[in-house]
């Protein structure tokens, strides 16, 4: 497919009118062509109009149509073929292998969601049958169900220019729920976005669906974000991205006359636990754990182990002693823009400032590879120094050593929100893991024991989520079919007679849902 360095509003491919944007090579620092020239206000009302007229019919496709056309666009995406791999690794840095994974894991989460929309239990159905003989008050009949929100601006992420980006998690979860989707490309990876853009509208098409279900913009500089979030035909937002934006969007999305919601994902630094009594028994096992997971991908994982807290002692100086060895032994690693990387730069000098460094991966042979870096600390150091507590997106991490139990929990206690925290743990750090968990429950969407943060398993249990900064909203995930209940909201429908009701809610069950029914769930 030749790309052509236009938006898709609906069905049409239309140039922006602001300035272009290119693609940027990370690996060589070459602009990729062809040039993106950004959308402007009157094309991201046209995208907007578009979604809203589509709205009403979309939002009522039957279960098996909606849970079709999630099938086509992952049809259509793997149908891109190798294409679609060299252009997402030619833009982000990002090896072949890592992308054809990725783009695997993009497929299975639309078709995951197209399981989830067949099945129904989203609609969350309700009924109350009336009770006309109630004393001393008769009961109305009352049936609740779960529907869209609306219009969804979704702003994809640079580290998965895939699974998180134009037909990734918050796209596929968005379009679940029957919402049309506008999403504004991100400006590292332009031509990807170009191509799952035109598989999902060509999917539209295909499906026989209102054109305005999915546009594309383009568009650096905040104009077009802004002017998507604060459209009032947009009726929730998802981001994934750096704390700045996400905050940003956030106060766009409140400030506007009606504010609507916002699912940023944004800062995470993920504690990884060291208890004694697994310290002692396998500090060389968790050491080479730890660096796997800490340069898998350059580290530009939401998820990567930035954080690792322990009591101080002979096992964590073994630990710190086998990580130390073999990080000299990681090779940098390009990563996914010019942008990310002087970011990185940044925050290790500042890490350099306040903590010792113990030691550093291969030196950078490249234009934007991140070299690898690990720093120790105590714990009072870090308590008292926001700077040590700040994320920095690569292959970083920060040793704490804690004096004892107790200063362990006032670090954990002092820590902002996180998507995971991660416990090693034998038998005999039962007792002491039990004691943190509840601070790390307050603290984190994902608890794990004895493994590593990084590879997030798309199902139906996970969540992806977290408090602030690690989302903008503890509610939900982001990552998992139950992401769709981020963009639903539920209707009650009071003495409705049956031919005027949905049909998910009329008296003889036609969808064949599981109902909860006068309080009891049927079979
Ligand atoms: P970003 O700068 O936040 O950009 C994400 C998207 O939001 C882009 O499309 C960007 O537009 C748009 N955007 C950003 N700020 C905006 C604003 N104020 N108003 C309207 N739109 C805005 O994120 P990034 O470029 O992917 O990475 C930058 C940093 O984010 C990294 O260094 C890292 O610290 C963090 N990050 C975190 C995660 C995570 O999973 N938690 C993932 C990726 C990155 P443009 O296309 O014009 O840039």
């Amino acid at each position: 497919m030749t790309l052509t360095g236009k938006m898709l509003i609906g069905q049409q491919s239309l140039s922006g009118h602001r300035d272009a944007i290119r693609a940027i090579n990370p690996a060589t620092d070459t602009p990729l062509e062809p040039a993106y020239a950004g959308g402007d206000g009157e094309q991201v009302e046209q995208a907007c109009a578009l979604a809203w007229d589509a709205f009403d019919t979309y939002r009522e496709t039957a279960l098996a149509d909606r849970a079709r056309f999630l099938e086509t666009i992952a049809d259509n995406i793997e149908a891109l073929g190798d294409e679609l791999v060299e252009r997402a690794s030619a833009e982000t840095g990002l090896p072949s292998a890592r992308i054809q994974g990725e783009r695997g894991r993009t497929c299975g989460q639309l078709r995951a969601f197209a399981r989830t929309v067949r099945l129904g239990e989203w609609l969350d159905v309700r009924v109350d049958t009336a009770q006309p003989q109630r004393q001393p008050l008769p009961r109305a009949d009352l049936r609740q169900r779960h529907i869209a929100l609306g219009p969804v601006a979704v702003f994809g992420a640079s580290n998965f220019p895939l699974a998180f980006s134009v037909a990734g998690g918050d796209t596929a979860s968005a379009l679940a729920a029957g919402c049309p989707v506008v999403v504004k490309a991100h400006s590292a990876h332009p031509g990807t976005s170009e191509l799952v853009g035109r598989a999902i509208a060509q999917a539209v098409k295909q499906c026989d669906l209102p054109e305005g279900v999915f546009s594309l913009l383009y568009g650096s500089g905040n104009e077009v974000g802004i002017a998507l979030v604060t459209d009032p035909r947009i009726k929730a937002v998802g981001f994934t991205g750096s704390r700045s934006g996400g905050v940003a969007l956030c106060q766009a999305a409140q400030a506007r006359p009606e504010p609507i919601p916002v699912y940023a994902e944004m800062s995470s630094i993920n504690p990884v636990y060291l208890f004694p009594a697994a310290l002692e028994a396998r500090a060389q096992a968790l050491a080479e754990g730890f660096v796997a997971s800490l340069t898998q991908g350059a580290g530009q994982f939401c998820t990567n182990p930035g954080l690792v807290i322990a009591l101080q002692g002979a096992a964590l100086e073994r630990f710190i002693t086998v990580a130390s060895d073999l990080l000299p032994g990681c090779a940098a690693q390009t990563m996914l823009t010019p942008g990310i990387f002087s970011a990185y730069e940044t925050g290790v000098s500042t890490l350099a400032k306040h903590a010792k460094v113990a030691a550093k991966g291969l030196a950078a042979s490249g234009p934007n590879q991140g070299q690898a870096h690990l720093f120790v600390t105590q714990a009072q150091a870090f308590l008292n120094n926001e700077h040590l507590q700040a994320e920095v997106f690569g292959a970083t991490s920060l040793v704490v050593e804690c004096r004892d139990a107790e200063q362990m929990r006032l670090v954990s206690e002092h820590l902002e929100g996180q998507l995971t925290a991660t416990l090693h743990v034998d038998e005999h750090d039962l007792p002491q893991a039990r004691a943190l968990l509840p601070v790390l429950e307050r603290k984190a969407g994902r608890l794990l024991v004895n493994g590593w943060p990084t590879g997030v398993e798309v199902c139906d249990a996970m969540v992806h989520g977290g408090p602030f900064p690690a989302t903008s909203d503890a509610r939900s995930t982001s990552v998992g079919t139950a992401a769709i209940l981020r963009f639903l909201r539920p209707v009650c429908y009071q003495d409705f007679p049956d031919a005027l009701l949905p049909h998910a809610l009329q008296h003889s069950n036609p969808l064949l849902l599981r109902r909860l029914l006068d309080g009891q769930r049927e079979a």
